[in-house]
C-alpha cells in the first residue's frame, strides 16, 4: 500500500493570512484527545474560503528566539492523508488541523497515539528473519550521528531502549521494538560512517534496500535528517532512492533546537529544511510528510506519534 501515491486535494495560492499555527489545543497524551481530534475533523461544514488565505504561516519552533518568525507553507506542499477532505474548511480550521512544526494534516485515523509499552524483540540480518506476526511497522533510518537513538528513546520515553541496537553485532541489524503489543518501531543501521570500508557501505545499502522493497508490513520509512547542518549529498541520495522506488517516506528533521551557529554554515534549521525539500521535490509526485524534532526539547515527539497512528490505523483498515 503506497500512501504517497493516493489522490490528494490541492488548492491554489493567493494571499497571506495573518494568523499562526497552533496545535496546542490537542492534548496528545490524553486518551480522549484522539476522539476529540476525530470529532473536530468532521465538524466543518462551511464552504471553503481557502482560495483567499494562502500560503499558511506555520509556527514551527518552540524556541523564543526573536529571529523565529513563523514560516509559510503553501497548500500544495501539505501532506493530506488519504480519505481526508479539507475542501470544507477555512484557513483557521485548517491551520488547527496541521501538526505543529510539520506539513501534516490530521485525519480521522489519528487516534491511539500513546506509547504505554515498548519491548525489544529481536535483531535480524535478513528481511525474511523479521517478525512474522503481520503487525504494522515504521523504520527509522539516517546517517550515523543524526540522533536516531535519541529520537527512539524519546518516542518510547525510555532513556536507554535504543542502546540495544548499539550493542556490538547489532548495529548492522534490523532491530525490532514492539510497541503496545500492536506495532513495531524498527531501528535500521545508520549509513555514511566516514571510516567504513567501501564494500561494507555497499553491503548496508543492499541489506536495507531489500528490507525497504520486500517488507510487506512496512507502513512508512522515517528518514532522519540533521537540520542543524547544511544539506548532505548522502541524505539527498537516500531520499531520492526512496522516492524513485515509491517507498512511503516521512522526513524527520532532527536537532531543531540547535540555532544557527557559524560552524553550521550560519543557517537556521528552517533554512536547511527548505533547501533539502527543494532539492528532493523532483523525486516525489507529491510532497512527502515532514516533521521538525528535537530530542533535547521533545519538540515533534507527540506529532510523530500522531502521524504514525494515523498512517497505521489507515493501513490496518485497508
Ligand atoms: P545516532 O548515531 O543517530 O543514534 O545518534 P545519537 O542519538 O547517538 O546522537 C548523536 C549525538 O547527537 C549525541 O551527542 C546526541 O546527544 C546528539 N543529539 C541527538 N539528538 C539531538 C537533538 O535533538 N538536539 C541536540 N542538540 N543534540 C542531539
Amino acid at each position: 500500500m503506497i500512501l504517497a501515491q493516493l489522490p490528494r486535494f490541492h488548492l491554489s495560492i493567493l494571499a497571506k493570512p495573518s494568523f499562526a499555527l497552533s496545535s496546542s489545543h490537542f492534548n496528545f497524551l490524553n486518551p480522549k484527545s484522539s476522539v476529540e481530534v476525530a470529532r473536530t475533523l468532521f465538524s466543518f461544514t462551511s464552504k471553503s474560503n481557502l482560495a483567499t488565505v494562502e500560503p499558511i504561516p506555520l509556527s514551527v519552533s518552540d524556541s523564543s528566539d526573536l529571529d523565529d518568525a513563523p514560516f509559510e507553507i503553501s497548500l500544495d506542499k501539505l501532506f493530506i492523508p488519504p480519505e481526508t477532505d479539507i475542501s470544507g474548511e477555512d484557513s483557521t480550521s485548517l491551520t488547527a488541523r496541521i501538526l505543529k512544526g510539520s506539513n501534516i494534516v490530521l485525519s480521522k485515523y489519528a487516534r491511539d497515539a500513546q506509547v504505554v509499552q515498548a519491548d525489544y524483540v529481536k535483531s535480524s540480518v535478513k528481511t525474511e528473519d523479521c517478525p512474522a506476526d503481520g503487525l504494522p511497522e515504521f523504520a527509522l533510518v539516517g546517517r550515523s550521528n543524526v540522533g536516531k537513538s535519541s529520537l527512539l528513546n524519546s518516542l518510547v520515553r525510555r532513556k536507554r531502549l535504543a542502546l540495544t541496537s548499539k550493542k556490538p553485532g547489532k548495529t548492522q541489524c534490523i532491530n525490532h521494538f514492539r510497541i503496545n503489543d500492536k506495532w513495531y518501531l524498527v531501528d535500521l543501521p545508520g549509513y555514511g560512517y566516514a571510516s567504513a570500508p567501501h564494500e561494507l557501505k555497499q553491503d548496508w545499502n543492499k541489506f536495507t534496500k531489500d528490507y525497504f522493497l520486500n517488507r510487506s508490513t512496512l507502513v512508512s520509512v522515517f528518514l532522519l535528517v540533521d537540520a542543524s547542518i547544511p544539506v548532505k549529498q548522502i541524505d539527498l541520495e537516500y531520499a531520492s532512492w526512496l522516492g524513485q522506488n515509491q517507498v512511503p517516506m516521512t522526513l524527520i528533521f532532527t536537532k531543531c533546537d540547535k540555532r544557527k551557529k557559524k560552524k553550521n554554515g550560519g543557517k537556521k534549521p528552517e533554512e536547511n529544511i527548505k533547501e533539502f525539500q527543494d532539492l528532493i521535490q523532483g523525486f516525489f509526485e507529491t510532497t512527502p510528510p515532514w516533521i521538525m524534532t528535537s530530542s533535547v526539547t521533545n519538540q515533534g515527539r507527540d506529532e510523530i506519534l500522531l502521524h504514525m497512528a494515523q498512517l497505521r490505523n489507515y493501513w490496518l483498515k485497508h
